[in-house]
């Protein structure tokens, strides 16, 4: 008997996952450790994601819903984590197609292979997984697709990564990315100072909130302590940016600032925190001369970002980036210190291999600690690499992806100066970043691929040519 396929997390990318595998005819088991679908998006239900709907489901997963007779929701319309939830994932969750390979309250806490260790290489491509739960059963499984996502794993206060000193024994104090601030966690915040630490989307959602909260409850207090001493690319692409939503939040926040309504503290490194007897808490950064800085509140928002949690796979044999911690292929398209940009050259099943033949971490996870994950990309993730495991190896690498860019890419904004000097209209050097990046994987060379993508738009050569000289340093 074949062993299925085990899906590790029912949340948007698990279940496209399933969704891809039914249609495939590949037996499977999705396993989650939530009492439901969409466990982690649930956590965050009360926020408004800034991609449209049109983004927001997969392609398979919507011809099984269409065919059960589903009502798609608008395409332009922004859902909430909780509309997500209830409209998309839920219902594809309960396809009868789906429910029956669905474990719920089954929490994946190690995965090796049957009687076989890391170091043993015989026979090893051969041997089934063993996955072992929290409840200690073990089920065997012919491939593993990890999308756990990292939502339970959020980065420390630390600037330097590890827990700040004091983080621990302050946890009372301390919320992680995202509280309803407006509505579930009002009391803790409303007339209350919060300090808000990061400087990514969920920085930004919940200060918006704490301002919209100040509104109604005058005594409240904001600060948003960053580590950077600029908060630029904190405010993102405004205008600029292809999803508006996404590009409102860091023009508001901005706003904010401007209007003194959130105190910024750039360039502030949390080193300690140190909870008081009143219950208030302190910060503690350095400043240049070497003394104390403090910031003290009565809450903090620890809105830092997330990392993957590798440890469940710690007897596979995985090949990982030593910075984000992502398969070494995947890491250069996405790495934050290279790019800004929201979109990624499309990538599939060869980009998320590793050296452990079946085993493939996808969806947020796929992205380590890199911030700039979109559902879109983790459904063609999905598509990719359950192609690959029904041996449908054309379409595993016919890899397509358009993704709508934050319009902070790094590239673009130079690139736009200079199309203005050539006589460009100022969103050409955008356009042809996508449409070179969807050329590329037809092309031996970046230069064809500018060539292709210079036609299909009806660019001069020369001028082409002019922009990706600019941009090719950074794009890969
Ligand atoms: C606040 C917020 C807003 C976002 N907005 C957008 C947006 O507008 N547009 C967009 O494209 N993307 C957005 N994202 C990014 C991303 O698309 C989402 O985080 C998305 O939920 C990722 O899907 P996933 O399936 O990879 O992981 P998750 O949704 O995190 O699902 C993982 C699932 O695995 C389960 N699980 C975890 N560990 C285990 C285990 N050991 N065993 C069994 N089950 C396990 C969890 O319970 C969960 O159900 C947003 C993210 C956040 C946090």
């Amino acid at each position: 008997m074949d062993h299925p396929v085990v899906v590790i997390g029912a949340g948007p990318i698990g279940l496209a996952a399933a969704a891809h595998l039914v249609e495939r005819d590949l037996p499977f088991l999705v396993l989650e450790s939530g009492d439901g679908p969409a466990a982690s998006v649930r956590q965050w239900g009360h926020v408004r994601l800034f991609s449209p709907w049109r983004y927001n489901t997969d392609a398979a997963a919507r011809r099984l819903l269409d065919a059960a007779g589903w009502s798609p929701p608008d395409p332009e319309e922004l859902p909430t984590g909780a509309e997500l939830a209830d409209r998309y994932i839920q219902p594809l969750a309960e396809l009868p197609a789906i429910a029956p390979h669905v474990r719920y309250r089954a929490r994946v806490v190690a995965i090796s292979r049957v009687d076989v260790d890391r170091l043993r290489t015989a026979g090893r491509d051969a041997t089934p997984y063993a996955v072992r739960l929290q409840d200690g059963t073990e089920i065997t499984a012919q491939a593993i697709i990890d999308a756990s996502g990292t939502w339970r794993t959020p980065n420390v206060l630390g600037a330097n990564g590890l827990p700040a000193h004091g983080e621990q024994e302050a946890t009372a104090s301390i919320d992680h990315a995202l509280p309803d601030v407006l509505s579930a966690d009002r009391p803790h915040f409303a007339g209350k100072h919060t300090v808000v630490v990061g400087a990514g989307h969920s920085a930004a959602t919940t200060l918006l909130a704490l301002a919209q909260l100040a509104e109604q409850a005058p005594d409240t207090r904001i600060t948003w302590a960053i580590r950077s001493q600029e908060p630029d690319r904190a405010y993102g692409g405004g205008d600029d940016d292809a999803l508006s939503a996404r590009g409102s939040l860091g023009s508001g926040l901005r706003l904010l600032v401007d209007k003194g309504l959130v105190e910024l503290a750039a360039g502030f490194k949390v080193r300690a925190v140190r909870p008081e007897a009143s219950g208030a808490v302190e910060l503690v950064s350095q400043r240049p001369d070497g003394s104390d800085w403090t910031i003290t509140a009565d809450r903090v928002v620890a809105a830092t970002g997330y990392r993957p949690d590798h440890s469940i796979a710690a007897e596979l044999r995985l090949d990982l980036d030593p910075i984000l911690g992502t398969t070494r292929l995947l890491a250069p398209l996405i790495d934050p210190n290279d790019h800004s940009c929201g979109t990624v050259r499309p990538h599939g099943v060869d980009e998320l291999t590793h050296p452990e033949s079946g085993y493939f971490a996808i969806g947020m996870k796929s992205y380590g600690r890199a911030p700039t994950f979109l559902l879109a990309t983790g459904y063609e993730q999905a598509r990719s690499v359950v192609a690959a495991l029904a041996s449908d190896w054309e379409a595993a690498r016919d890899v397509q992806l358009e993704l709508p860019e934050t319009g902070v890419c790094s590239v673009t904004l130079g690139a736009r100066a200079i199309a203005e000097s050539l006589g460009l209209a100022p969103d050409i050097p955008a356009k042809l970043l996508a449409a070179t990046t969807r050329h590329l994987p037809l092309h031996t060379n970046a230069a064809d691929a500018v060539m292709a993508a210079a036609t299909e738009l009806g660019i001069e050569p020369a001028a082409a040519m002019q922009l990706a000289a600019f941009a090719a340093e950074r794009f890969d």
